[in-house]
């Protein structure tokens, strides 16, 4: 019998559902059980230029609606995902394996809010008038055109709509590919914007591996690239685009700082530290992974979190009472294990978790390493999974300085009751996406994004705007042209 997380087809491309068997089999993998629920085709070349052929013609008409109609049909698709909310977190928790719990309540409803919110802005979407004495110069605010989207695997419907709302909002049409790893969701979405009204071809989803993505970006067609994922995926990624002039997103990876002073409430700086290092079991681009506690409440910090994650609960993802799932593929646990490894033989002292859950699937402990330092590769690497790595420091300057020698820099938090010092410190690190007393938060009117390697441009509020469109700039002469000659 077929399983209910089968999509009709592998592509959907011009508002419908389209095959190609030609293609590399992807299979889709249940990571809770291991067992084989869907299967997709990569795209072949043909079925790339059907997607950017439809896409490009798609685009003029869609970019001529007014802003008002264009955000009337995101808006609608958002009450639709809200609608369909719990038939989409069930499909996300088959895709990823991330716990129902969390599906419900973070993956279709932050990409409905995106829709929402640049529904809502699509037709505030203006220029300027520049006075000039009698002349004057007046700006347009224009779509870039023909956009694509590629997304990691963690949060496959927020991707698709983080990428595909303020694209669309701004008058662009996208092919979407999302990660070989979780093919389903974004499907949903492209069939989501149909049923809001949306022209077919201007939302279209093609499957494939990383060569499928290679071909998108270096098709002259495409005037923008918008990527989720690894640092190396994109400084590939970046340099195709640029070949072509083309602009470019760029969401990658991070190894973020969670500075706690021994000021800070505990439990706070504990809650921070769990959901900067265990949502999603750890497959989160901004955690805090290196989280430096000021010696002074080491110990008691420690306590507390080996206490509290004690209290996370492994099981079927289905299960809403499930608070930590499995890690989205074998390799990817094969991979943390290995990282696991690396910080038991490099020294650093396992706190609690530190080996594989006995039980089906590819569930990892949730792990915390305490006395990690600077050189451990725990401490320098993205694992991408729920390992955290506990460093002490003694001042703020020390702290600080260690919190920045890092390539990337996506986020930062700290947990102080001193908001002079908070203020300050998140001043002095180089990161994106900041926390004070809090970490992990991603609503939609707030700019997300990196500094340093850990990406370009911005996702999310009334930035993303400015990267999915550009502004034209007219001059208008009312007098008579005066030339040398
Ligand atoms: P990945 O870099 O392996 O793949 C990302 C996507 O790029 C996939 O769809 C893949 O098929 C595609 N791809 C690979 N090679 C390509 C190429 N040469 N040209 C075009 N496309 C190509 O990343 P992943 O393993 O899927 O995701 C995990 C990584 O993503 C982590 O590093 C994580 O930090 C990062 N991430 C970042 C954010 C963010 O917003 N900053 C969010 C989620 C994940």
């Amino acid at each position: 019998m077929t399983h209910p997380a089968q999509p009709k087809a592998s592509h959907f491309i011009n508002g419908e559902y389209v095959e190609d068997t030609a293609g590399t089999p992807i299979p889709v993998i249940y990571a809770a059980t291991g067992e084989q629920i869907a299967t997709v085709y990569a795209a072949t070349p043909a079925i790339v230029e059907q997607a950017l052929s439809t896409a490009k013609a798609a685009q003029k008409e869609w970019a001529k609606m007014t802003g008002t109609e264009r955000g009337r049909i995101l808006r609608r698709a958002a009450d639709i995902m809200r609608e369909r909310n719990h038939e989409l977190s069930v499909l996300e928790t088959y895709d990823t394996g991330k716990p129902l719990q969390e599906t419900l309540v973070a993956d279709a409803t932050s990409g409905a809010d995106a829709l929402e919110y640049f529904g809502g802005l699509a037709a505030s979407l203006t220029g300027e008038h520049i006075p000039l004495g009698e002349d004057w110069v007046y700006t347009k605010r224009e779509a870039l055109g023909l956009c694509v989207g590629i997304g990691a695997w963690n949060y496959p419907t927020q991707i698709a709509c983080w990428k595909g709302a303020p694209a669309l909002a701004c008058g662009n049409s996208m092919v979407f590919k999302p990660s070989e790893t979780t093919p389903l969701c974004a499907l949903k979405v492209a069939e989501i914007l149909i049923e809001a009204g949306a022209p077919a071809g201007i939302y279209n989803v093609v499957q494939g591996m990383g060569e499928v993505g290679a071909s998108l970006v270096t098709d002259p067609r495409v005037d923008k690239v918008s990527l989720t994922g690894s640092v190396p995926t994109g400084k590939k990624v970046y340099a195709a685009a640029a070949e072509g002039m083309k602009h470019v997103t760029m969401e990658l990876g991070g190894k973020s700082p969670l500075i706690i002073f021994d000021d800070a409430d505990i439990d706070n700086a504990v809650g921070g530290a769990i959901n900067g290092n265990f949502y999603s079991s750890g497959q989160v681009c901004s955690n805090g992974t290196r989280v430096f506690v000021q010696k002074g409440i080491k110990e008691k910090f420690l306590a507390r979190l080996a206490e509290r994650t004690g209290n996370a609960i492994l099981g079927d993802p289905m299960d809403e009472a499930t608070s930590f799932g499995p890690m989205v593929t074998e390799n990817q646990m094969n991979i943390v294990l290995g990282y696991i490894e690396k910080g038991k033989a490099e020294g650093a002292r396992l706190i609690c978790g530190g080996a594989r859950a006995d039980m089906d699937g590819y569930y990892i402990q949730p792990t915390v390493f305490a006395d990690v330092t600077d050189e451990m590769t725990i401490a320098r690497e993205e694992i991408f999974g729920p390992v955290m790595s506990v460093l002490d420091f003694d001042t703020e300057e020390e702290v600080v300085a260690r919190a920045n020698d890092t390539e990337f820099g996506l986020s930062a938090g700290v947990f102080t009751k001193d908001f002079t010092r908070a203020h300050r410190v998140i001043g002095n690190l180089e990161a994106g996406s900041c926390f004070i007393n809090s970490y992990n938060d991603a609503p939609v009117e707030a700019p997300f994004g990196g500094v340093k390697a850990s990406g370009v441009g911005r996702e999310n509020s009334k930035e993303a705007i400015k990267h999915f469109s550009q502004v034209k700039s007219v001059y208008v002469r009312m007098g008579d042209v005066e030339a040398a000659f």
